[in-house]
């Protein structure tokens, strides 16, 4: 104890309350990777992303995602993390809903690689495919967002009521959000089914292809 706190104890009049800065250092922490992150070119925030550790999260998956397709492209899709197949091969929407958005893709003439890129909020696996909890999605939405400010798209696909909420900040059902031209980061954003989910209910595939429609009158506009 300093001689101060000896003195003030003698007196009566210890413990010696130190008034604490308003704001904790990991919240200024998590600011200070933040604005790191929004100067980043493509191989800083590839690196960056590659050996992150700001959360939990890389502990227990194989491999970060980062995203793929045209750097330069005009769409951007972004889902909620990557899967199983995801984590084994570092490529986002490689798996059975992978396969289902290809299709879909396909179905508008685009694909992955051309004037296409493909990112998910989360670039870790959520052990056993649980959903992102808050401080993953804290740390780990800059890169995202990086990502489009990099890209500059023309427009924004969410797919799932995950990516949805948290690219509009809202708890806002994804029947709520669908089929009106939101905005994120100034660029149009429209909401759609996860292509996981549309496995498991085939008949909304009807609505995820008028998703599709809008998004492309949209983009066209
Ligand atoms: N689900 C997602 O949201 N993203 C993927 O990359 C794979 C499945």
């Amino acid at each position: 104890m300093s001689r101060r706190g000896e003195i003030l104890n003698e007196m009566g009049l210890a413990p010696v309350w130190k008034l604490r800065s308003v704001r904790e250092e990991p919240e200024i922490e998590n600011e200070n990777i933040s604005k790191a992150i929004s100067t980043m070119d493509w191989p800083q925030l590839k690196a960056k992303v590659a050996g992150c550790t700001d959360c939990k999260l890389r502990a227990g998956c194989t491999q970060t995602v980062f995203g793929v397709g045209d750097e330069k492209a005009d769409w951007m899709l972004v889902g909620e993390a990557p899967g199983s197949e995801e984590d084994r091969l570092g490529e986002p929407f490689v798996g059975q809903a992978g396969r289902l958005l290809d299709n879909m893709l396909a179905a508008i003439a685009l694909s992955r690689g051309n004037n296409v890129y493909i990112a998910n909020v989360l670039k870790c696996r959520p052990p056993g495919n649980r959903n992102p909890e808050p401080d993953e999605v804290a740390k780990c939405s800059p890169h995202l967002l990086r990502q489009i400010e990099l890209i500059k798209p023309k427009l924004i696909v969410a797919m799932g009521r995950f990516a949805a909420q948290t690219l509009l900040g809202t708890g806002a059902t994804i029947a709520s959000l669908r089929g009106k031209a939101h905005r994120y980061a100034g660029v149009p954003l429209i909401v759609t089914y996860h292509p996981a989910y549309l496995l498991r209910n085939l008949p909304d595939k009807s609505k995820a292809w008028a998703d599709l429609v809008f998004a492309r009158k949209t983009i066209a506009e």
